[in-house]
């Protein structure tokens, strides 16, 4: 081999990979390529059509800080104007040219003769110096193994595979979960459902929405002077930013959270044993904390019932719970959320020795700055282990995480080099410390979440504040890494 096609290639054409992209524009890089394996750019924002789907995060927070939009029409975004945003960002930096729409990743493997990936997508193979993964932290749906699934002959899908051919009008509907994806559909499906039942294994914890549209005049404020949008976006980001004292510095300070909590439910429910049904047992902040107005309203109206009892199968056309009840139903939504952990795309990602990713990670996922990995030279991912957030704009870590990824394919080609890897011991204590700060955190006190490996082990999420993130990107340790400007043997690369 030569040469590898391509300089870098990204996988994924959301936030992370288009805002990658953009850096490598940015850096007069031209020679990337971008697999997309749907047939449009907006990741998360495109896949997630559910009726009343909204981010939780403030629009001006939630979007990149290079590329602004004093338009925003909410506080909080809704599904459709996060979608147009990350369509138009892709026309505006002229990356559409880049994207190989159709192409699903099957499989990555090192080189270690050449130091460069073979990307094998459904559509074409290509060779690249480097590879970056922007494949989402939320993006495969994950369906119960509830017995009997498979068995059931009416309507399903998952939230994030909505089929808007389906009418729910006038049906029987089911709905499995209760997450941040529930809460929003919900309301809406029982607007037109003829019966909807949802079943809660676990309540959540919810507080009050704070959502209103922004007013001509703020937006026109936003436009003509810039200074008045970089203060409400920063006035948004140090409101969330406080957050971590309850979350990781003293939980203790989260009882605030869970008073505002407790009242909300007083507020919106009257009937007592509605109330200790959606009250959780554990310590807000644990599970994720949810934000809405219509969640309680909607389980008080008459065409919806909230089950609680676990559901011991499902049946052709009936889902039946512990009690022996059967219930009816035409329809079945999964709101069961993503493969956080145990993503499956980490089988197809292969690096020294033949040892994929799930390999690495057979005890939980574990990365550098959630960003590279000892044994997978020139991979770099985007929302890596760690790096998720309970309290703020996920937009803000991978706006650091594509900046430490180009200084790091900058160090590459000023030192002539043609591999980077990590070194063991650096990713090692790293993770050590990692996670001595989160068994103090609130996501330790006692509860199931997605935050977490099926061993326990908290893996998604960041353990501080952002601009502690930040901060580390932008300061790394050149020596954390080895390069080579020739392939080497495992055994260089270890400390
Ligand atoms: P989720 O939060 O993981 O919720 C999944 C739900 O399904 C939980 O209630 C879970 O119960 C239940 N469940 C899973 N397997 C089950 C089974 N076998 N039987 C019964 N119930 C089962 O998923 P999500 O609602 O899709 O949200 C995922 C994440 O996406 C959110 O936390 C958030 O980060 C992001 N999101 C954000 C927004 C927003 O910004 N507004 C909207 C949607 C999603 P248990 O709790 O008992 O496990």
């Amino acid at each position: 081999m030569t040469q590898p096609q391509f300089d870098v290639t990204i996988i994924g054409s959301g936030f992370a990979g288009l805002c990658m992209a953009i850096r490598l524009k940015e850096q007069g890089q031209d020679n990337f390529v971008i697999l997309e394996r749907a047939q449009d750019v907006g990741g998360t924002w495109r896949d997630n059509q559910y009726p009343g789907a909204a981010c939780d995060v403030p629009s001006h927070l939630y979007s990149f800080s290079f590329a602004p939009n004093p338009a925003w029409s909410r506080k909080y975004p809704t599904q459709p104007e996060l979608y147009a945003y990350l369509r138009r960002i892709a026309k505006d930096y002229d990356l559409l040219r880049h994207i190989r729409f159709d192409h699903t990743l099957e499989a990555a493997d090192y080189d270690e003769q050449h130091a460069c990936w073979t990307v094998r997508t459904s559509q074409s193979s290509i060779t690249s110096r480097t590879l970056v993964m922007g494949n989402g932290g939320l993006a495969e749906p994950k369906l119960p193994d509830i017995a009997g699934v498979e068995r059931f002959k009416g309507k399903t899908f998952h939230s994030s595979r909505w089929d808007h051919d389906y009418d729910l009008t006038g049906k029987r509907v089911a709905v499995i979960g209760t997450g941040a994806s529930a809460i929003q559909l919900v309301p809406e499906v029982a607007k037109v459902a003829g019966q909807l039942d949802v079943y809660q294994r676990t309540p959540n914890w919810l507080i009050p929405r704070p959502d209103r549209a922004y007013t001509g005049l703020e937006k026109t404020l936003f436009k003509a002077l810039p200074a008045t949008r970089r203060l409400h976006r920063n006035a948004i980001y140090w409101g969330h930013e406080a957050r971590v004292m309850g979350m990781v510095l003293n939980p203790a300070l989260m009882k605030v959270f869970q008073k505002v909590a407790e009242l909300h439910i007083r507020r919106q429910v009257k009937d007592p044993v509605l109330r200790e049904q959606v009250t959780p047992d554990y310590t807000i902040g644990c599970k994720r904390i949810l934000i809405s107005n219509d969640w309680y309203p909607a389980l008080q109206q008459d065409n919806v019932s909230l089950i609680t009892d676990g559901i011991r199968e499902i049946r052709e056309h009936s889902i039946v719970t512990a009690d022996g009840t059967e219930r009816d139903i035409d329809a079945l939504i999964f709101c069961t959320g993503f493969y956080a952990t145990e993503n499956p795309i980490a089988h197809a990602v292969t690096g020294r020795d033949g040892q994929t990713l799930a390999d690495a990670w057979v005890d939980g996922e574990e990365a550098y700055l959630g960003t590279t990995v000892h044994g997978f030279p020139n991979l770099f991912l985007m929302i890596g282990p760690n790096t998720g957030l309970g309290h703020s704009s996920m937009v803000f870590m991978i706006e650091s995480q594509a900046e430490l990824i180009q200084r790091l394919l900058n160090d590459m080609q000023q030192q002539g080099s043609e591999e980077i890897e990590v070194r063991e011991a650096v990713q090692a204590g790293y993770n050590r410390r990692l996670q001595e700060r989160l068994a103090g955190s609130i996501w330790a006190t006692g509860c199931d979440s997605w935050y977490k490996h099926k061993n326990g082990k908290i893996t998604a999420l960041w353990p501080g504040f952002t601009f502690q993130f930040w901060l580390r990107t932008r300061r790394y340790r050149r020596d954390d890494y080895s390069f080579s400007a020739v392939p080497v043997s495992p055994k260089t690369a270890t400390a």
